[in-house]
């Protein structure tokens, strides 16, 4: 049986070309022992949203549904427009992606070919930052972007955010997004603390959802009933359990 592949953050930039990103495939196994992430992603304090409501997930089935967000800072806004019909996300073979821009020639001095590295110190949980550049040695041709917009007014990809709810409907934590990324030879997700983050924000936001759903059907019930003497409505109400308020922690 051959080893383990493991995730190593060592090698910061990784330059992909077709042949050695297909033979790393190779190793990819599908047992399931995986090496718990330990690593601490400094750079995943920018996701923190602790504490914030998430106003875009308007109901608990939000990953149905489209969320708001805005183009990434390096992304040419107008090309953004032409590519509207284009969206949500695709799981890409990094070395399909580099062949094709292998293909292409530099914008900059047309002579060189694009080439695709990744960033890999400066992912943001399943984010990456990729960088193009050229060929040609004298061509200082580089344009980097993260592979995910970020929510709409917020720090948070897209990506982590949907990855975390995902894992929730499917009823596993943080190491079940772990194991899905190793097996598919990804690189590992945010870390546990991060994580818990984005569960936090998820909380809140299905919190204000129901906090207005309640208030409504309040509003409604006034419209129909009369008060007692003192001023209480004597209604039946019958609940259903809600999110628990204490020892909350992710589906671990
Ligand atoms: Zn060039």
């Amino acid at each position: 049986m051959p080893p383990t592949k493991t995730h190593s953050r060592k090698g910061n930039k990784r330059k992909f070309t077709g042949n050695q990103y297909t033979k790393r495939k190779t190793s990819a196994s599908a047992d399931a022992s995986v090496p718990e992430d330990k690593n601490t992603e400094l750079s995943d304090d920018e996701e923190h949203v602790e504490g914030e409501k998430f106003e875009s997930f308007n109901s608990l089935s939000a990953s149905q549904r489209k969320l708001d967000t805005k183009s990434d800072d390096s992304s040419d806004e107008s090309d953004g427009m032409k590519y509207a019909d284009l969206q949500g996300f695709r799981i890409v073979d990094m070395s399909v992606l580099a062949t094709v821009l292998a293909s292409l020639r530099c914008p900059s001095c047309t002579k060189g070919n694009v080439c695709l590295e990744e960033d890999e110190e400066s992912k943001m949980g399943l984010a990456s930052l990729l960088i193009l550049k050229c060929t040609a040695a004298k061509c200082s041709y580089h344009h980097s972007f993260y592979t995910s917009s970020k929510i709409e007014n917020k720090q948070a990809f897209e990506v982590n955010r949907r990855a975390v709810l995902a894992m929730r409907n499917i009823g596993v934590g943080h190491q079940g997004l772990v194991k899905f990324t190793c097996v598919m030879n990804m690189l590992p997700p945010m870390n546990e603390n991060s994580y818990r983050d984005h569960v936090q924000a998820l909380r809140n936001a299905a919190e204000a959802v129901a906090k207005a759903s309640m208030t409504k059907a309040a509003g409604e019930v006034k419209e129909f009933y009369e008060p007692a003497e003192d001023g209480l409505y004597d209604i039946a109400v019958s609940g259903d359990g809600t999110w628990r308020k204490r020892g909350f922690s992710s589906s671990e």
